[in-house]
């Protein structure tokens, strides 16, 4: 049977009103018949429910789904997909270790990575989005236990090579872990190409409608199941209900990333040569700087396209500022489009050289393309270009 039917068939056991549709099991704990059967289920001797600290039947159906779509044997849900990520880093990490990543990743992990994780003696090295297998080599030392990276990078949609990097950490035995946020299981999986975890914002397309905040890390079990132990105690659950809507979501999420994809080619062949763009970048263009690699491990180009105005950073706010129907939010992965401006947002911070290191130019601008129609999008970005 294909994933996306299994996918779409997982259902936790029927209650004893033989619902079609799952319920949702909002309850902090479980009940037992007798102290006997307590006992065992507390003793792993008997499977069981616990405390929703540790499981809940809503959250188990949406780790099965996700396994299924990754393709991996197990996965782990919890709260947010920081929440995802830095269960991974303490639950696999510890005093001494290092870690290379590409220093293309989500701001938060940068912060993760930079400020808390040295303060337990795990430290990192960065290597650019576009260093070579050797360059990835050189960064590793004795030290090294983990590869991590995100493919397509945020916000500039640069693709890192799954496969050279999965053989990296082949030849040295380390994990490798990717941050699939961009691309969901339905455009890539990247345990074909070796990756041990592979780590989810389940606030991205996978609600895909811009309500809940989810993390899910799938993989190896031994590895899942250490994640699980670190989260059992230290409690970054996840609500029953977020989880109910993010499993009623995956459902749809083959059928939704094909038209999100296809809107988001539609829109950058139109613009790609527009007078006020600089370049535009999407993966399924061949103009992108790594078409041939997003061609080997992606399935279609995702929902996300960039590009660069002219105009540089007064242009960019010009841009936003003229938008009529396109949303000006955090969030990306919705059925309304989006567009961000990261050089006076998310990465005002940065100092030019620090953007111009992850490919942050002034003028970039990232639009989360939604599923509103592709002419009705075309028609406020066009209109918005106009007086940039
Ligand atoms: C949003 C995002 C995260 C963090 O997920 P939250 O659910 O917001 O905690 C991590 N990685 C990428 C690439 C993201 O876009």
């Amino acid at each position: 049977m294909d994933k996306i039917t299994q996918a779409i068939r997982t259902q936790i056991n029927q209650t004893g009103e033989k619902e079609h549709s799952n319920p949702l099991f909002m309850t902090s704990s479980f009940c037992y018949d007798n102290a006997e059967e307590m006992r065992a289920v507390f003793a792993d001797e008997k499977e069981g429910n616990i405390y929703s600290r540790f499981i809940n039947p809503n959250t188990q159906e949406l780790q099965e789904k996700m396994a299924i779509l990754e393709g991996t044997e197990s996965a782990y849900a919890v709260a947010s997909g920081m929440a995802a990520m830095f269960a991974t880093f303490m639950a696999l990490l510890k005093q001494g270790d290092t870690l290379v990543s590409c220093n293309a990743i989500f701001g938060s992990t940068h912060t993760v990575l930079t400020k808390y994780l040295p303060k337990y003696g795990i430290n990192q090295h960065y290597v650019p989005v576009d260093a070579t297998e050797a360059e990835w080599e050189a960064a590793i030392d004795e030290n090294t236990k983990m590869l991590f990276l995100e493919t397509p990078t945020n916000p500039a949609l640069d693709i890192l090579d799954l496969e050279m990097v999965g053989r990296i950490a082949k030849k040295y035995h380390l994990l490798f872990v990717v941050d699939n946020c961009f691309a969901t299981p339905l455009i890539q999986q990247p345990q074909k190409f070796g990756a041990d975890l592979i780590i989810h914002s389940g606030t991205k397309w996978l609600d895909g409608q811009g309500r809940v905040l989810g993390g899910i890390i799938c993989g190896k079990k031994e590895l899942i199941h250490e994640i699980y132990l670190f989260s059992r105690s230290s409690g970054p659950a996840l609500s029953p209900f977020n989880a109910w809507i993010l499993s009623k979501s995956l459902e749809t999420l083959d059928v939704r990333m094909e038209r999100h994809a296809s809107n988001a080619l539609y829109l950058a062949e139109k613009l790609a040569h527009h007078e006020k763009i600089e370049w535009l970048k999407y993966p399924q263009l061949l103009s992108h700087p790594q078409y041939a690699i997003a061609k080997k491990q992606m399935k279609n180009g995702g929902g996300l396209f960039a590009f660069n105005l002219k105009g540089g950073l007064e242009a960019g706010r010009q841009f936003l500022n003229n938008l009529k129907m396109l949303s000006l939010t955090a969030n990306l992965g919705d059925t309304r489009s989006i567009a961000s401006h990261p050089a006076s947002t998310t990465h005002a911070k940065l100092t030019d050289e620090e953007r111009m290191k992850v490919n942050i130019t002034p003028g970039l601008i990232r639009i989360s393309v939604g599923l509103e129609h592709r002419d009705d999008i075309l028609a406020d970005i066009l209109q918005a270009l106009e007086n940039v």
